[in-house]
């Protein structure tokens, strides 16, 4: 068993995590990373970012991800290829536990472990994911302009995403299992005065259709929920909008978590229910979801902690000197 000890314990590798590990490195806390098992974390998984700031021309995920960590240990980060299983948060250094065997130790510690948008899990979402088929609208919207997309789902996330994309077409079709929407009233009643949004009741995903070369998505086949009758929509984009799951398993029972599993933090900052913990992007941000913000809070947090071990060390000389 190797203990790896830093001042700055940084979980995940994603732009929030990547984004406070070169705050933290060049305030001089040589963070670690433990990078998990999505190194670069979900943006390894896209292909055409068009709206991080700072690139004029479409740039790719991976790509970006890349010069992010490149960035971070050329500032002095060090990069760990392992995945937590295990944490302790009672005592510090705070202690994290790899899966093979190795402890991480940190005097401060930023999560950013991110949020998993949930799929169908059919194979051709699958065979058709950045082709066609995307569960982020505001990410992929702007390529389906004047364009015929559908948006799958009933809850809040899918009436947003559909608003959203009236913006970019005038033929959005939401696609509901059921025969009324779970999400909030105001909501609906945006999405029933919109021109431009048709609803499709009892209907679920059977099939995602692909076509063209190079292959893309030309339909979708449903299924009658009521009836079982199969029918076909022709669409260019299918958005996937039944929600997401943060990465907080670890933390269940350690920290405070809110009423949908994301960490709970404090209004206007990074800090969580427990000292000199932090948390930042996905994991903490069920609204905004993008690069840009994870990177934001990212440096948020590396900056609050850089304060807290500050205001820590003051206030030991402070008590020396009494
Ligand atoms: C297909 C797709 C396209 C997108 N397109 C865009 C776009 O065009 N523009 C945009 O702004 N946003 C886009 N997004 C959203 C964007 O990717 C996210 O908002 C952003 O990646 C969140 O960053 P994050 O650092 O909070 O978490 P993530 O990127 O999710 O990273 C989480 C990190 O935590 C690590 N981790 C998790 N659990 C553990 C563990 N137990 N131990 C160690 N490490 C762990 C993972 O390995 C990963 O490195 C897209 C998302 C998807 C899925």
């Amino acid at each position: 068993m190797t203990i790896h000890t830093t001042k700055m314990l940084i979980l995940g590798s994603g732009p929030a995590g990547l984004s406070a590990a070169i705050y933290g490195a060049r305030a001089g806390l040589e963070p670690i990373v433990v990078q998990g098992i999505q190194p670069g974390g979900q943006l390894m998984t896209t292909t055409d970012v068009e709206n991080y700031p700072g690139f004029r021309e479409v740039i790719q995920g991976p790509w970006l991800m890349g010069e992010m960590q490149a960035q971070a240990e050329h500032v002095g980060t060090r990069m760990m290829w392992d995945t937590v299983v295990k944490v302790d948060l009672t005592r510090r250094p705070f202690r994290l536990y790899g899966d093979g065997g190795d402890v991480y130790e940190g005097d401060v510690l930023v999560i950013a472990t991110g949020a998993q948008a949930k799929w169908l899990g059919l194979d051709s979402e699958e065979l058709l994911k950045g082709k066609g088929v995307s569960a982020c609208a505001t990410c992929d919207g702007f390529f389906y302009r004047g364009k015929k997309v559908a948006v799958i789902g009933g809850g809040n996330t899918a009436v947003e995403e559909a608003l959203y994309l009236t913006n970019h077409s005038d033929d959005v079709t939401l696609i509901h299992r059921r025969d009324t929407l779970r999400a909030e009233r105001i909501l609906q009643q945006r999405l029933f005065a919109s021109e431009k949004i048709s609803t499709l009741w009892n209907k679920e995903v059977h099939r995602f259709l692909g076509g063209g070369t190079p292959e893309g998505l030309v339909g979708i086949e449903l299924k009658d929920t009521v009836t079982g009758e199969l029918s076909t929509l022709e669409v260019d984009g299918g958005f996937v909008a039944i929600g997401h799951h943060p990465a907080t398993e670890l933390f269940r029972g350690h920290l405070k978590l809110d009423e949908d599993g994301y960490i709970a933090v404090e209004t206007g900052s990074t800090r969580t229910s427990v000292a000199g913990v932090f948390a930042c992007g996905d994991v903490m941000d069920k609204v905004y979801r993008q690069a840009v913000t994870a990177a934001g809070t990212g440096c948020m947090a590396a900056l609050d902690a850089e304060r807290f071990l500050q205001a820590e060390e003051f206030a030991e000389v402070a008590e020396a000197a009494e």
